[in-house]
């Protein structure tokens, strides 16, 4: 088993094997770039140590083999007492895990090497000893666990005794007492001197930097950026260059180009005399890299040089760390620089211009996430604000207003022209107007996937939920945090990325990609890089992608904005948000009917609201699919909340009021009251017992398309039925809606088609005999996740999935980006038995998932025709469609 790799060895698509920082140091040195030699210990071989807890057979003689050529090459050995060789023990993962693993310099010093050290830096004892002091300060702590302050702290006492704050200022005999402190340090805490044999500094490392692959804070990150725990880390042992020789040396860090924007130019910071953990530890303060051409013009123009090369060979922006070591430059790390999102579309659009790279790669290069990012207004944190609070960012943005702490108040004072935050300890449907009203809102209870966090995100309106540390009165409109009391009309600022919550108005910048995808801002015209690039990129995926996209709409607004962002048909028209607010009173009437009569009446009185919905919406589409589903919640959500209304009544009875009519609302919630509504009188169920209702809908949007088509426009309205389980169910929905469909159309001229929701498990596994009754399938895949996982979708998030999460059970909730194992694989099988039973089935998801760009690409896998989301997400599933297509 090959355990250990020469630079000269391994090449930049071997990160599996060399870790990122392996495979391009291997690159490099190929290259012919001034790379210090080493070798790099794979990934396989931490695997091996992290199951067993012993270096893997082998691994020992080839370190020994490649040690040695290593000082053939270098003509030294490892610390050899006269002329030693010193080396470098560097982590290097797969993927980048900035400062989470371990890096020991310096290897190979000892009592007697110092002196050698020295002898060949010129006689330099003060470089000598801070060296070494470097040595058992970073081996102390990496390799032995002993704490890093006692270390610090006998550096600031050294200083100290120096009566200065700069570590220029000790010199060789204030280094060497330094070093023998710290090898008290050290015997203090391992019981052992510190270890004079370079080989075995050199174990000691490497085994130090694969058991930092578990170090807690590497767990915790990875799980964060759903790195998996199983890679391993490669190691890097690398022959040391020295920074921190004098003046004429120094070290810095390079982008190719400027990773904040994307423009294109020379980024960087350089130190003289210096170390690299110096630089990032922020000890002194660095210059620009534009200074190293005063500095040292030789080595300025060789860098740039490389710089160059690197961009043009790996055909991306590139960061770099570099040392020069007495006039002389070495190349120690590239990689692909991580960027902003907006750097990554200026960069993909510039490379495209370069000619390095074409428009699939530059779909490739960007992502849905990064475009979502782009969307949101921010905050300008050149203001320094402090957070009172955080909780969940439920729906990203940037939202300042007026603390209210009601719906009915929230409307009220946007109606006067203020911007409100709407603050609840949580939300349910009854806030739905005071959410539109709002620029935001804020909880303190409940999760991503909570009723605020999911209504919010559909509207595109900034949300943080969860912030548990409000103490929310609402009754006395005012919330408390950390001793502070926000009144109504206080002015709070909410960031829905970061889920912070501040006091007072943080100024925010509109977004100019949302400009252009509103249409006021012509990409031609503007000189503005990002959206020229985003307009190329957004263009590239639409004659790229095979998926279509749709939106969720309910209203003609956000209908006629989805489709100014791209969107080619309504994928799903949730009927019930047209029965709130005033409308409220008709769903009542229509509950409490004792009579066919009071039943008909009320159904009546809805019939035309509805059909003028639906005449907005279809003029708004103006010939695209929209796809209405029939009312699908439990009908008691339309009533007031049992307590309250017992309440009330009692109060009533109290004063002697006439409560004849609360009794009866209040014997109605009592008759509907469910333990599991979700799993109760809902969807098609509705239909199936609650004689008209359906029929008034269909009436409703046959009648709507009629009308639009006589008036001169087209209509093309897909009639769905939800939480379908059986075909039966279907069946007896479909004969009576077809019976008023070709009542209504007559001759017209219009087509409907009748479809039904997949979001029953059982549907999913029966979906050959559905499809005999539905000219189309459209997932819901938020219930069928719900159903399929057994998951209360609106209580879990907030109640356990911290948990699952911390457990690796999965790595994103269920909800937020589709399982494609469990759900997805019913996704599946109803795709593939609808479309056997039915060639031709028109598949969609209207699920929030089909917003999510790593659900967009399952989709596009499985086959779909299209997927549905809200308005704001239009553009990130058409981007991702596109980068899934090619
Ligand atoms: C679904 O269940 O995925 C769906 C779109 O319906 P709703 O979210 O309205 O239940
Ligand atoms: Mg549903």
């Amino acid at each position: 088993h090959k355990y250990v790799y020469d630079f000269a060895e391994g090449n930049k698509d071997l990160k599996d094997l060399l870790g990122g920082k392996g495979a391009n140091l291997a690159e490099m040195t190929n290259l012919g770039l001034p790379v210090p030699p080493g070798f790099t210990i794979t990934t396989e071989a931490c695997k091996a140590y992290l199951a067993t807890g012993e270096e893997p057979a082998g691994l020992a003689d080839q370190i020994e083999a490649h040690l040695e050529s290593l000082e053939r090459e270098m003509g030294r050995r490892l610390g050899d007492p006269d002329d030693p060789l010193l080396v470098s023990v560097r982590s290097g993962a797969k993927f980048s895990m900035p400062g989470m693993m371990e890096t020991v310099l310096n290897v190979g010093l000892n009592d007697r090497s110092v002196i050698g050290l020295s002898a060949q830096a010129g006689g330099n004892d003060r470089f000598a000893w801070d060296s070494y002091r470097r040595l058992i300060q970073m081996f102390g702590k990496t390799v032995c666990d002993v704490p890093g302050e006692e270390f610090e702290q006998a550096l600031d006492e050294a200083k100290r005794a120096k009566g200065t704050t700069s570590d220029l200022d000790l010199d060789a005999d204030d280094l060497r007492a330094l070093v023998d402190a710290y090898k008290k340090i050290f015997a203090k805490h391992t019981g052992r001197e510190f270890p004079q044999d370079p080989r075995e500094q050199l174990d000691l490392a490497i085994r130090a930097v694969f058991e930092s692959w578990n170090a807690e804070r590497a767990v915790v990150y990875r799980r964060q950026e759903r790195i998996p725990a199983d890679l391993g880390t490669a190691v890097n042992v690398v022959t040391m260059v020295f920074g921190n020789l004098g003046p004429d040396s120094g070290t810095g860090v390079a982008f190719t180009r400027d990773p904040a924007s994307g423009a294109q130019g020379i980024y960087g910071d350089y130190l003289a005399n210096a170390q690299g953990e110096d630089v990032v530890a922020g000890i002194r303060n660095t210059v620009p890299l534009q200074e190293l051409e005063r500095i040292d013009k030789k080595s300025y123009d060789e860098l740039l040089g490389y710089m160059a090369r690197l961009e043009e060979h790996y055909k991306d922006l590139c960061d770099i760390e570099f040392t020069i070591e007495r006039g002389k430059l070495w190349m120690l790390q590239t990689r692909v620089g991580k960027r902003t999102a907006a750097a990554a579309f200026v960069i993909a659009g510039q490379l495209v211009d370069e000619g390095l790279i074409d428009l699939d790669e530059a779909l490739h290069r960007v992502n849905g996430a990064q475009l979502a990012q782009l969307m949101f207004p921010r905050f300008r944190l050149d203001h320094d604000f402090e957070p009172v609070a955080k909780g969940v960012g439920a729906s990203p943005g940037a939202a300042s207003g007026k603390a209210v702490f009601s719906s009915d108040r929230a409307v009220e004072m946007a109606a006067q022209g203020e911007s409100v935050i709407l603050v609840r300890r949580e939300t349910n449907p009854d806030d739905l107007n005071g959410m539109i009203a709002a620029k935001g809102i804020l909880t303190s209870r409940g999760g991503k996937t909570s009723h605020a966090a999911v209504v919010a995100r559909g509207m595109g309106k900034t949300c943080v939920s969860g912030a548990d540390e409000l103490d929310v009165d609402i009754p006395q409109r005012r919330f408390t945090v950390g001793g502070r009391t926000v009144n109504e009309g206080d002015v709070i600022s909410i960031d829905g990325t970061t889920g912070k919550v501040y006091l007072g108005e943080v100024p925010v910048t509109p977004s100019e990609v949302v400009q252009y995808f509103e249409g006021t801002l012509d990409p031609e015209q503007t000189d503005d890089p990002l959206v020229r690039a985003v307009h190329r990129i957004m263009t590239h995926a639409d004659q790229r992608r095979r998926l279509a996209v749709r939106t969720n709409a309910d209203t003609a607004d956000d209908a006629a904005r989805a489709r100014r962002f791209g969107a080619e048909g309504i994928g799903l028209c949730r009927t019930e948000h047209m029965f709130l607010g005033d409308r409220r009173e008709l769903v009542e009437r229509l509950i409490l009917a004792r009579t066919d009569d009071e039943r008909e009446a009320a159904l009546a009185a809805l019939l035309p609201l509805q059909r003028a919905d639906f005449v907005d919406i279809f003029r708004a589409m103006d010939g695209m699919p929209v796809t209405v589903r029939l009312i699908d919640p439990p009908l008691h959500e339309f009533l007031p909340p049992l307590e309250q209304l017992a309440v009330n009544v009692a109060v009533a009875q109290e004063r002697g009021e006439d409560v004849a009519k609360e009794e009866a609302l209040l014997a109605a919630v009592r008759r509907m009251h469910e333990e599991n509504p979700m799993l109760g009188l809902r969807g098609v169920r509705l239909g199936l017992v609650i004689p008209g209702l359906f029929a008034m809908q269909v009436r409703a949007i046959a009648e709507a398309a009629v009308a639009v088509v006589r008036e001169g426009g087209s209509a093309c309205p897909e009639i769905m039925v939800p939480l379908v389980g059986a075909v039966q169910e279907l069946e007896t929905v479909r004969a009576e809606a077809e019976k008023i469909i070709s009542e209504v159309v007559g001759d017209s001229g219009v087509e409907v088609l009748i479809g039904t929701m997949i979001e029953v498990p059982r549907a999913a596994l029966t979906a050959g005999q559905i499809a005999e009754a539905a000219e189309f399938f459209s997932f819901g895949t938020n219930d069928l996740t719900q159903m399929g996982w057994g998951f209360s979708r609106d209580d879990v998030e907030a109640a356990f999935f911290w948990r699952y999460l911390e457990l690796g059970i999965f790595g994103i909730s269920p909800f937020e980006s589709i399982d494609a194992e469990g759900i997805g694989r019913l996704v599946r099988i109803a795709a593939e038995e609808g479309r056997a039973a039915r060639p031709g089935l028109k598949l969609g998801v209207c699920g929030e998932h089909g917003g999510d760009p790593d659900s967009v690409h399952f989709f596009h896998s499985v086959g779909l025709d299209y997927v549905s989301c809200s308005p704001f997400r239009v553009p990130v599933a058409r981007l991702e469609a596109g980068r899934a297509a090619v």
